[in-house]
């Protein structure tokens, strides 16, 4: 049965996306079937996947409004060796849409329900707010993977999340916890960044990821090739510490 993660941080620009599509390259080489979801309306996720986001027949969107099935709608990167359910602006959409109808956060766990047998992890890029969409995410989710740079107000800007996890945790999703705190864009020269780097491990123990990401231009560059870091160039030190990364979440989860 496959195990489901969400990959959120409300804070836009933070790497999700780029957590997303290289853990899903990672974990797919280390042979593991993969869904990945796109919940972002800016559908760089399904970019990135080496999808093609204008030329959708189904998305993401028609599966949140349950007039398609994720069989129907998932895409199978070639290049990736992973399922995509792609997000175009469409999606933006359906915060609106969902707003009158019933039991709207669990859409996206409904229609998993389906899948789950096919697939070893499910990969969820969510967008950066604490929307309907995110929430889509976290009541599918088993647990939360917060990428997140070591920056000033890394901890401040992590409290809303945490009470969003909180919040679902006691009311939707009795499952959900946040699995670790991934430290991405992580450059050791900078001292404020080993500072911060250190407190996180202070305050929230072993929820911190042993991997660490480091800045790396290949990582940047491959979603412009319509691939992650891991397929592009597997041997820059980015895509190496996201395979390390991939394999210490298949460890973590055992
Ligand atoms: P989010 O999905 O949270 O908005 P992205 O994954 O799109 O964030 O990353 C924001 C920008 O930072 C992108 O241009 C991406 O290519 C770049 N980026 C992400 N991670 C790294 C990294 N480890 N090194 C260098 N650039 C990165
Ligand atoms: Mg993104």
């Amino acid at each position: 049965m496959a195990k489901i993660f969400c990959v959120a941080n409300q804070k836009g620009g933070v790497g999700k996306t780029t957590t997303t599509v290289n853990l899903a390259a990672g974990l797919t080489k280390v042979g593991k079937r993969v869904l990945m979801v796109d919940l972002d309306p800016q559908g760089n996720a399904t970019m990135g996947s080496n999808i093609d986001k204008r030329n959708m027949k189904l998305t993401v969107y028609d599966v949140l409004l349950e007039s398609a099935s994720i069989k129907e709608t998932k895409i199978r990167s070639e290049l990736c060796g992973y399922d995509v359910l792609g997000a175009n602006r469409e999606l933006a959409g359906a915060e609106v849409e969902l707003v009158h109808l019933e039991r709207r956060e669990m859409r996206l766990k409904k229609a998993l329900r389906a899948v789950k047998d096919d697939y070893d992890f499910v990969l969820i890029d969510c967008p950066p707010s604490l929307s309907m969409l995110t929430l889509n995410g976290l009541c599918a989710a088993n647990g939360v993977i917060v990428p997140m740079q070591c920056e000033y107000f890394a901890l401040e800007g992590l409290t809303d999340l945490v009470n969003t996890i909180k919040q679902v945790h006691a009311n939707l999703n009795k499952e959900l916890s946040i699995i670790g705190l991934l430290r991405v864009m992580y450059d050791p020269r900078i001292t404020l960044q080993v500072q911060v780097s250190n407190q996180l491990k202070d305050h929230f123990g072993n929820k911190v990821f042993d991997t660490v990401i480091p800045r790396n231009v290949r990582l940047a560059e491959a979603p412009s090739y319509g691939q992650p870091g891991v397929t592009f160039d597997p041997q820059a030190k980015g895509s190496q510490a996201y395979m390390e990364f991939a394999t210490e979440m298949v460890k973590r989860i055992i």
